[in-house]
C-alpha cells in the first residue's frame, strides 16, 4: 500500500469500516511511514474533538407531544372500506382504461368517417361533372358549339378535355 491508498483509507480505518486485511495494511503502512502516521493521528484527534463537543438532543417536548397526539388521533383505515377499495380498484381501473380507449377509438372512427365522406363528396362531384360533360358532348345542339374538323375520321380522336373548361361545368 502506498501513501495515496493509505490516505484514501484513513477515515474508513478510523470509522472501522475496512475489512481485516485492509485495516492490517493501513496499520502496517502507518508503522513504517511517519507522514501517514501523523495524518492518522491528526484525523483521530479531530474525530475525538468533534465527539467531545457533541451532545444528543431530544426533540422539543412540546412539539413531540403534538406529534404523538396527532399519531394517536389518526384513525386506522376502515377495514371494510379498504376491502371495498381493493375489490373495486381493478374493475374501476379497467373501466377508466376502456373509457379512454373507447373515446380514442370513437375519435378515430369519426376522423376516418370524415375522410371517407370527403372522398365520397369529391368522387361524387367529379362524377357529376363528368356526366355533365358527357351530356354536353352528346347533345346535338351543344356539340355543335365546337368545331370538329376530324369528325367522321375514325383514325383521329379529338382529345377534347372539357373538365378544364369551367363554363361547361357550370349550371348544368
Ligand atoms: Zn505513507
Amino acid at each position: 500500500m502506498d501513501c495515496k491508498q493509505c490516505d484514501d483509507n484513513l477515515t474508513a480505518y478510523l470509522d472501522a469500516e475496512l475489512n481485516a486485511v485492509e485495516a492490517a495494511e493501513v496499520r502496517s503502512h502507518c508503522q513504517a511511514c511517519a507522514s501517514c502516521a501523523d495524518e492518522l493521528q491528526s484525523l483521530r484527534k479531530a474525530a475525538e474533538y468533534i465527539e467531545s463537543q457533541t451532545r444528543e438532543i431530544d426533540p422539543n417536548p412540546h412539539a413531540w407531544r403534538i406529534v404523538q397526539a396527532r399519531i394517536s388521533a389518526a384513525q386506522a383505515p376502515n377495514p371494510q372500506f379498504r376491502f371495498l377499495s381493493l375489490r373495486w380498484y381493478l374493475p374501476a381501473a379497467m373501466l377508466v382504461a376502456f373509457g379512454i380507449f373507447g373515446f380514442g377509438y370513437m375519435q378515430y372512427r369519426q376522423y376516418e368517417e370524415r375522410i371517407l365522406n370527403s372522398y365520397i363528396e369529391k368522387y361524387t362531384q367529379e362524377r357529376d361533372a363528368r356526366i355533365r360533360v358527357k351530356t354536353v358532348l352528346t347533345k346535338p345542339d351543344s356539340s355543335a358549339r365546337f368545331e370538329n374538323a376530324y369528325e367522321g375520321n375514325p383514325f383521329i380522336e379529338v382529345n377534347f378535355t372539357p373538365a378544364d373548361n369551367p363554363f361547361l361545368l357550370e349550371g348544368r
